[in-house]
C-alpha cells in the first residue's frame, strides 16, 4: 500500500509517565514511517505548551510534526504569538480548527470559525504552512444542515487550507458521499480520512456520541456482545477497521490519518494488516 499520505495523532501527555509511554509508543510507529505525527491543541489553554513541547521532542527525533492550533476563547494577538513561536521553531505544518471550548469557559473569541482562523494564519505568514482543517463526512454536530457544514467546509478551504482530515467515521459511504459533494462546490484539496481503531467499547461509545460520529448497528451490538473480552473486542476492531480502510483506499481515498490515542499497538496492527495484503 502506498504510504505516502499516512500521517498518526497524538495528544500531548499530562504526566512524566504519559511522556514517557508516548515515547516508547512513538517509536513503534515512527518504524511505520508516517508522513508525520500531528499533536492535538487544547482550546483554553489546557494543552497548549504540552503541544509545542511534544511536536519540539518529535521534530528533535528526525520525524516532521505538526502541531494542531485551535483559535476558540483566543485572541488575533495570542494567535499570533503561537504563530510565530511555531515558525521560530521551524515548524512548516499546521492542523487549523476552531476547537470546542470547556463548558463554563468565558467567549467564544475574536476568530470564531476555522475559517476566519485560517484566514488569519494565511493574512500573517503567507505561505510559511501547510495547513490542514478539519472535514465531517457524518455532519459536525452543531452544524445547521449537511448543505450549510459543507459550504462552511468550502469556507476553509477557499481561506486557504492545502488538505482536510475528517472526523473519524465507519461509514465508508458518508466519506465517498461528503468527497463527492465537495468536489461539486469546488473543493479540489485532499480530503484525508481520520481513522479511530477500536479498543473498548465504553470509551468508543463516548467518544463517538460527543463528536457525532456513528458506530453501525451490527458493530455497536457486535462489540456489547463481546463484555469484557478485550481480546475479542480488539480482534473484531481490527476487523473492521482494515476492512474500512481498504475499502477507502480502493476508493480513492488520497491518505489515512490514524487518531493513535497515544497507543502504537491499536494503529500497527491495522497498519500491518493493510500493508500485508
Ligand atoms: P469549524 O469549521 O469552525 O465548524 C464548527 C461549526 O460551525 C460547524 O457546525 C460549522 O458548520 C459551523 N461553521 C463553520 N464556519 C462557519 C461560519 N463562518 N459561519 C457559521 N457557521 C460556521 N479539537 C481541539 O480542541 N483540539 C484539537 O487538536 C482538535 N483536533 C482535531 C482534529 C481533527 C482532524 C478533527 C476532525 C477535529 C479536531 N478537533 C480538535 C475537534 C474540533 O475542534 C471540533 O470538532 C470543533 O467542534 C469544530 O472545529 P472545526 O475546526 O471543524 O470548526
Amino acid at each position: 500500500m502506498e504510504t505516502a499520505n499516512f500521517s498518526i495523532e497524538f495528544f500531548p501527555p499530562k504526566t512524566p509517565e504519559g511522556v514517557d509511554k508516548l515515547r516508547i509508543a512513538r517509536a513503534k510507529l515512527a518504524a511505520l514511517h508516517p508522513k508525520y505525527f500531528s499533536v492535538t491543541f487544547g482550546a483554553g489553554g489546557t494543552t497548549q505548551q504540552g503541544t509545542l513541547d511534544t511536536v519540539l521532542e518529535i521534530q528533535a527525533e528526525g520525524h516532521a510534526a505538526a502541531p494542531h492550533l485551535s483559535c476558540v476563547g483566543g485572541t488575533r494577538a495570542s494567535v499570533r504569538t503561537i504563530l510565530q513561536e511555531f515558525k521560530q521553531q521551524g515548524i512548516k505544518r499546521i492542523v487549523a480548527l476552531r476547537g470546542d471550548l470547556p463548558s463554563g469557559y468565558g467567549g467564544a473569541g475574536e476568530l470564531r470559525y476555522a475559517n476566519e482562523l485560517v484566514e488569519f494564519i494565511r493574512a500573517e505568514t503567507g505561505d510559511w504552512f501547510h495547513i490542514e482543517v478539519a472535514a465531517y463526512p457524518e455532519v459536525h454536530p452543531q452544524a445547521r444542515s449537511p448543505q450549510d457544514d459543507l459550504q462552511n467546509f468550502a469556507r476553509k478551504v477557499q481561506a486557504g487550507a492545502n488538505a482536510a482530515i475528517t472526523q473519524y467515521f465507519y461509514n465508508a459511504d458518508a466519506y465517498f458521499q461528503f468527497r463527492d459533494a465537495a468536489r461539486k462546490v469546488g473543493v479540489d484539496v485532499p480530503i484525508v480520512a481520520g481513522i479511530m481503531p477500536i479498543t473498548n467499547y465504553t470509551q468508543l461509545m463516548r467518544f463517538s456520541d460527543m463528536c457525532g460520529a456513528e458506530i453501525p448497528r451490527w458493530v455497536r451490538l457486535k462489540l456489547a456482545s463481546f463484555g469484557d473480552d478485550s481480546a475479542s473486542i480488539k480482534a473484531f476492531g481490527v476487523d473492521v477497521v482494515t476492512a474500512l480502510c481498504e475499502r477507502l483506499i480502493a476508493g480513492g481515498a488520497p491518505g489515512l490519518h490514524f487518531y493513535s490515542m497515544n497507543q502504537a499497538v491499536p494503529t500497527m496492527a491495522v497498519w500491518e494488516r493493510l500493508v500485508s495484503r
